[in-house]
């Protein structure tokens, strides 16, 4: 048995969770100048001036979103007007990302807070415009020789330019107000999205985050998926022996073992009590699939499970792996069965060790 414990600091799943509202981490500076350029973007393709597209475009505007971006410009070359359907459909994939119920009510107050920063920037915008054509007019009387005048055109100009300075100010407070509800609003949706996709115990995906996950990687990819199921060996026998709160640990440590080896384009979930799953999403074959989870199973056997507070060490941990990999024909339900069907196997053939199933096995 390996003597060294790999239990190291977590690199977050989080990082990976979609973030619902990352879309104004802009300072009040940066966003003015990202509505500078929207607001004409709108204007000058006949784009109702409506939430949706204010926020379409400012999104565009900010060119994050390589994706959204060649929707838009598709929208802009292939249609004489955005039809709202498209609108709708683009805000939701690329600004709420509409997946989550029980986070529809803050989205609503963010399309609102969209709204309210439209109208401002839309009386920012006129007062723009009423100063520009008060500017024209004056010079236009600056050019007659009309040099009596000069004393009113100048006090008239200084009027205006104070107007449209106080609009601005009053621009970039609403701004900078509606920045930080945002803010707040954000921080709330993302513990919302926190407790709706992750396991409490272990902060891995939760079973329906991860069916879904998987599923969108079968969607992306039919092939090269490979799915890694464990099962902790007699863990019944921890919380008998230790009590309730020391299984729970040895629940966290293995989600720890798995955080720490995931590789790129790989994601962990808690499928059941204790049973975790590993997809590799872009692997390249069955060999490569099991090679990674038989490195698990020795990282997981190589955990100390300590009294609390102490070195002292009580126990050590072992899980059975079973490993499937897409092949032709595969769906969500037939590669979950088929790791199901090998980690079962693991089992009877005496735990602690990987095991694989292949669909039509043509060796034997
Ligand atoms: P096997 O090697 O065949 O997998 O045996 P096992 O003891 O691991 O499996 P069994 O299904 O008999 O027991 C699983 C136990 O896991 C039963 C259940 O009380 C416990 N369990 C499930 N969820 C939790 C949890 O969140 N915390 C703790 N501490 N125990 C849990
Ligand atoms: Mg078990
Ligand atoms: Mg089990």
């Amino acid at each position: 048995m390996p003597k060294t414990n790999n239990h190291s600091d977590a690199m977050s799943q989080s990082e990976s969770r979609a973030n619902v509202l990352a879309l104004y981490p802009e300072d009040t500076r940066e966003a003015a100048a990202l509505l500078k350029r929207a607001v004409p973007l709108m204007v000058r393709h006949n784009i109702a001036p409506n939430p949706v597209h204010y926020a379409l475009w400012y999104t565009y505007s900010k060119g994050q979103d390589p994706e959204l971006n060649r929707h838009l410009d598709r929208v802009l070359r292939d249609f004489d007007y955005f039809p709202p359907e498209s609108a709708t459909k683009l805000f939701r994939e690329h600004i709420i990302r509409d997946e989550l119920d029980d986070v529809r009510a803050d989205q609503h107050q963010v399309i609102s807070l969209v709204d309210g920063m439209e109208r401002d920037v839309s009386r920012s915008v006129k007062g723009n415009l009423t100063f520009q054509s008060r500017l024209g007019q004056c010079m236009e009387m600056l050019d007659e020789p009309v040099s009596a005048r000069l004393p009113d055109i100048l006090s008239e100009l200084q009027q205006s330019t104070r107007l449209m300075q106080s609009q601005q100010e009053h621009f970039l407070a609403q701004l900078q107000s509606a920045q930080s509800e945002i803010k707040t609003l954000r921080d709330k949706l993302e513990r919302a999205q926190r407790a709706a996709t992750l396991d409490g115990l272990t902060e891995l995906l939760n079973r329906s985050a991860f069916t879904r996950q998987l599923e969108q990687a079968l969607v992306k990819a039919s092939q090269n998926v490979a799915l890694v199921m464990l099962d902790i060996d007699h863990f019944k026998q921890f919380n008998d022996q230790y009590g309730h709160p020391l299984g729970d640990r040895v629940l966290q440590h293995v989600g720890q073992v798995l955080r720490d080896a995931l590789p790129a384009n790989a994601f962990a979930a808690r499928y059941g009590g204790e049973e975790f799953c590993v997809v590799l999403e872009h692997c390249a074959d069955l060999t490569v699939a099991n090679a990674f989870a038989e490195q698990l199973r020795l990282k997981v056997q190589s955990l100390r499970i300590k009294a609390r507070g102490t070195d002292t060490v009580l126990d050590t941990v072992t899980a059975s792996f079973g490993v499937a990999f897409t092949e032709p024909g595969d769906n969500l339900e037939s590669l979950v069965t088929r790791a199901d069907d090998a980690l079962y196997q693991a089992k009877r053939n005496g735990r602690n060790q990987v095991h694989t199933l292949e669909k039509d096995p043509v060796t034997p």
